[in-house]
């Protein structure tokens, strides 16, 4: 077999191969190691791939395309002026899978031995890896598996240089971050956490030198409009100073100081007074340092956060991987080993210690299996009279065989290597024997064994040749990096739950069956669906809070005949693999229909529209009132701060430049999960405040009530209060049941009606569909001037 590793970056790609024992980086025609992300189409629509297509991009941007791993999974479409063509992020992946897999000699890109690896940050969502798997498809690159980066980067950390004890491998790409915390011992690698932050990488370095020391310096010697960082005539000049920034910031890395630099040919631009512009910025590591200070910051935040996760200490730390292009920078390493009080750091190449990690962990998948599991690591086979146990895959320099009679009679045994000629001898057992096989060489190592019966006479085996493959290290637990929850109704007419799927940090592979209940009628053949919404991460309440990921979705054409009725079960057989890639069956028994081979997850439903951030928007807005209903409560730093990142986040949301949008989606999803967090720190007065705000209106409009509604309202209230005091969920149930009853009671009261509907169209963002909103306050207040109370 040929097992091969991709290392689909951001910025840049690597292909490594690993036959057994040794691996091997396949270099590209200029003999670099790493082949940069980008796709540039010249006049003549040729299309050209890696270091030149990136030096074009930041020339001619209408006819690049970089960074599109950022957008997997978005609507987002690339276009080439040149010919007109668009391609979306995933067939511009597939493009560079294409390239990549191209520099493996011929006859392995044929090869139905050949099995790749290609990996996806920890970070990226369910949307993202499924993109990342049709990209692949589209690559006609044969069989292919995704794998978490961490696990790869871990893997090579075991090849360079076996850690013993925990280490942290710190990923810091052109994109994203990711930080993994490992354990390993004898061999074994057990992957402690996860996490990351997504939109978070070197280019945000490269863009900050832009905007604080690039732009100052222009407006010092030149005349620019005031809008330059966002005006479209000035597109180019950003786009070539952010390339002569990178190009400076790398360089840091091996010198105290560098210039921001091009002449005035390359830039072509001129300022408002016509004059001709250029760059010759210098630049220290102080400066760039304290630039990306506060990014380094999130990055350790990150860090311990994934630390704690894993239930450790920094003290139990041993070492600090280092991995991804701007770890090479060497103030990097030191902020963080600082900050983190981890004083030694391992080795590995931080450019393709991802893709060689990969090629490595595709030996240990098993390809025949459906969901590409891992290999058995014994195997086990049954004679006539004998059971033979062995570990056929090792760490250690020997594996354990056990062979046992099944009627527990003596017999002998004895084992020769097909490689060194070792044997073990004809060994005597009881029953019962263990041999241990030492292993000579890396890979496949081969025996034959012997077994003779009680009368010494040889037993004939079905198979008497052993296979134990001597690996370098296996990963024996992968904790999933996100929850993955289906929205459901805790009962008929009850409130969103999250039911969830997997938790954060439980261990992979998952399968498992929930049972959901059908909330519409669904007849066979119809063109409509069941649709229940799929959201990742770990916020309970509100659900929505949580990344929106796609649907689960049960279309009427996938069953013959029958009617889903409301009320009846679907039970939903889920997979989640140890890659984090989701999978949904269902089993409907009202329609006898079991469909247990299809995939109804569809990831279409979840795409960010990058053109439309309107939902975006509507959260956004929604989350600042939930703040302002919090910061009632009480005054609190934490919330003023996130109040005033989500301001930020507004505005840029409005942005057209579709990299700050994406940006600002993710800072919002970071908002919404500090407040989620806040709220449930101090639940108790959440609530308090909750059913204070019921109680007022049931108090202002003790008139109108019954003696019995008054009597019976009360009650309820006191079993709310008494619920809050022992922090029982039950209390959610009985603030809903109050609020019914407060509503039924009231019926009749006209000025309750009346400020209730005003209450509830003082703030529009609060829901979804603007158009139906502003219908329905219409036809409300229309209804309310001719006193139609039912209305
Ligand atoms: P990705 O995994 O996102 O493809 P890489 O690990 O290749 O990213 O890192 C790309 C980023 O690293 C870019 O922002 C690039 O400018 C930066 N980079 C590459 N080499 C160096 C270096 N020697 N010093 C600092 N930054 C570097
Ligand atoms: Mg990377």
């Amino acid at each position: 077999m040929h097992y091969i590793g991709i290392d689909l970056g951001t910025t840049n790609s690597a292909i490594c191969s690993f036959d057994g024992s040794e691996t091997r980086v396949w270099k590209s025609p200029e003999q670099s190691d790493v082949t940069p992300s980008a796709i540039y189409v010249d006049r003549r629509g040729r299309r050209f791939y890696g270091r030149r297509a990136y030096e074009m991009a930041p020339i001619d941007a209408a006819n690049a395309a970089t960074l599109f791993k950022r957008y997997l999974g978005t609507t987002m479409k690339f276009t080439f002026s040149h010919t007109g063509e668009e391609l979306t992020p995933e067939q511009c992946s597939a493009e560079i899978l294409r390239v990549l897999f191209g520099y493996l000699p011929s006859d392995w890109q044929q090869s139905a031995e050949t099995a790749t690896v290609i990996t996806v940050p920890a970070a990226f969502n369910q949307m993202k890896k499924d993109a990342t798997l049709q990209a692949a498809e589209l690559a006609q690159i044969g069989r292919v598996a995704v794998m978490q980066e961490p696990v790869a980067a871990v893997m090579s950390v075991m090849k360079d240089e076996p850690v013993d004890g925990i280490f942290v491998v710190y990923d810091l790409g052109g994109g994203t971050f990711d930080v993994s915390v490992a354990e390993h011992a004898a061999g074994q690698v057990n992957l402690l956490a996860q996490g990351g932050k997504e939109m978070c990488g070197g280019r945000d370095w490269d863009r900050l030198l832009l905007r604080e020391v690039v732009l100052p310096w222009l407006r010092e010697r030149f005349n620019l409009p005031s809008d330059v960082e966002r005006n479209p005539k000035y597109r180019r000049l950003r786009q070539l100073a952010t390339f002569a920034c990178e190009q400076a910031k790398i360089e840091l890395s091996r010198s105290e100081d560098a210039y921001i630099q091009m002449d005035e040919d390359r830039l072509a631009q001129r300022d408002l007074d016509d004059a001709e512009m250029y760059l010759d910025v210098l630049i220290t590591r102080a400066q760039l340092t304290s630039l990306i200070t506060d990014l380094l910051a999130t990055t350790v935040t990150v860090s311990r956060e994934t630390i704690a996760k894993a239930g450790v200490t920094a003290a139990d730390i041993k070492k600090i991987v280092f991995i991804g292009g701007p770890t090479v920078y060497p103030p990097l390493q030191d902020y963080v080993m600082g900050a983190l009080g981890i004083s030694d750091k391992g080795l590995s190449d931080p450019m393709t210690a991802v893709a060689e990690g990969a090629s490595i962990y595709a030996e240990s998948i098993d390809w025949e299996s459906d969901l590409h599991e891992r290999k058995e690591a014994i195997r086990r086979t049954t004679e006539e009279d004998f059971d033979i146990n062995y570990e056929q895959r090792s760490s250690a320099d020997f594996a354990r065989l056990a062979v046992t009679h099944h009627g527990g009679e003596a017999f002998a045994a004895e084992v020769t290597s097909e490689v060194d000629g070792w044997t073990s001898g004809r060994q005597s057992f009881e029953g019962r024997g263990v041999i241990k096989l030492p292993l000579s060489a890396r890979g496949e190592n081969a025996f034959r064994l012997t077994i003779f019966d009680q009368q010494g006479q040889r037993v004939s085996l079905a198979s008497d040749r052993l296979v134990v493959e001597h690996v370098l290290a296996t990963v024996t637990a992968l904790p999933s990096s996100h929850a993955i929850a289906i929205k459901a109704l805790d009962r008929v007419g009850g409130r969103p739950v999250p039911v969830y799927l997997v938790r954060e940090n439980e261990r992979l592979p998952k399968r498992g069956s929930i049972t959901l209940r059908a909330g519409q009628r669904l007849v066979a053949g119809s063109s409509k669906a069941l649709v229940f919404t799929l959201w990742e991460g770990e916020i309970e309440d509100p659900i929505e809070d949580n990344r929106y990921i796609g649907a689960y979705r049960i279309p009427g054409g996938s069953f013959a005949s029958g009617v889903i009725a409301v009320g009846d079960e679907i039970q939903c057989d889920y997979e989640v693999n140890e890659a984090g890639q989701l999978r949904l069956g269902a089993t409907v028994p009202a329609v006898r229909s079991v469909f247990a081979n299809q995939n109804y997850y569809s990831r279409f439903e979840g795409q960010l529209v990058l053109e439309d951030p309107s939902a975006s928007l509507r959260a956004a807005r929604r989350l600042r009132l939930r703040i302002a209903e919090l910061q009632g409560l009480s005054y609190s730093a934490q919330l003023a701060e996130i109040s005033e990142r989500l301001d930020d986040v507004l505005e840029q949301l409005q942005s057209d430049d579709a990299e700050t949008v994406q940006q600002a989606a993710d800072d919002l999803y970071d908002c919404q999960r500090v407040v989620a967090r806040f709220r449930q720190t101090h639940l108790r007065s959440v609530r308090l405040a909750d059913l204070a705000g019921y109680k007022r209106v049931a108090d202002s409009y003790e008139g109108d009530l019954t003696p019995e509604d008054a009597a019976m309202l009360h009650e309820l209230y006191l079993s709310a209060r008494h619920a809050i005091d022992r922090h029982s969920e039950s209390y959610e149930t009985i603030v809903r049941e109050y609020s019914t009853r407060i509503w039924a009671a009231l019926q009749g009261s006209e000025e309750f009606l009346r400020m209730q509907f005003v209450a509830r169209t003082l703030n529009p963002e609060r829901y979804d569909d603007p158009a139906q909103f502003a219908a329905l306050k219409a036809e409300g207040q229309a209804c309310i001037e001719n006193r139609d109370l039912a209305g």
